[in-house]
């Protein structure tokens, strides 16, 4: 069996969304200074790196992330490699780049993987994201969980309709992935999300395996 880190490092250089808390990693006890362990202090936001979406971010009255099913979070996954000629992910691009039909699990790779090894510490507002028809074509092929290689699902400055429609529907939205050492093809999630209790989000450790 192979296995697949498509987590991004969580690091205090790393980008965020814009207006999103930095991250703060930093050892507050010090064996070197005569304390008893190496004791670290974390401070992030919770949509920081590889993370999960709950209803809550964009529906008032949404699911927040504890409710989050595991067996939707965990199972057979599709990763589909669109061309780098993708700019916007739409219903058209789903006619012409097909999935195999119930995929329940699909992962997006798109150009935006090569941001995570290039430049991880500048925010790129040109990441591809799906646009509203292509999550209204996700929720009629019953796909429940949509995962990207950046750090919104959808286009930058389009939040909200792809959001609504895909957490509407209940679909779990898998971002900040990093799909560059994957290919196209069937492989087995794990995705296990921090159990914060009434967040609108988590960061997770995602993992792909191949078997
Ligand atoms: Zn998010």
């Amino acid at each position: 069996m192979q296995y697949f880190d498509i987590s991004v490092p969580i690091t205090n250089e790393m980008t965020v969304w814009p207006k999103d808390p930095k991250v703060i990693l930093k050892r507050v006890q010090k064996i070197e200074t005569g304390d008893n362990a190496n004791v670290s202090h974390l401070q992030a936001g919770v949509h920081t790196g590889t993370h999960v979406d709950a209803p809550y971010h964009f529906l008032q009255n949404g699911k927040t992330v504890e409710a989050l099913r595991l067996d939707v979070l965990n199972g057979r996954a599709y990763v589909l490699h669109l061309p780098e000629s993708v700019d916007v992910v739409d219903a058209k691009i789903f006619a012409k780049f097909n999935f195999p039909p119930h995929t329940q699990r699909l992962l997006i790779k798109t150009r935006n993987s090569n941001i995570w090894n290039n430049k991880p510490n500048e925010f790129d507002t040109t990441f591809v994201g799906i646009s509203a028809d292509g999550a209204e074509e996700l929720v009629k092929r019953g796909v429940k969980l949509i995962g990207i290689d950046y750090l919104s699902v959808a286009p930058y400055k389009q939040s909200r309709p792809t959001h609504e429609i895909l957490l509407g529907a209940e679909l779990i939205i898998l971002e900040g992935l990093d799909l560059s050492k994957v290919t196209q093809g069937y492989y087995t999630l794990h995705c296990l999300p921090l159990k914060l209790m009434g967040a609108d989000g988590a960061p997770a450790r995602a993992i792909l395996v191949k078997r």
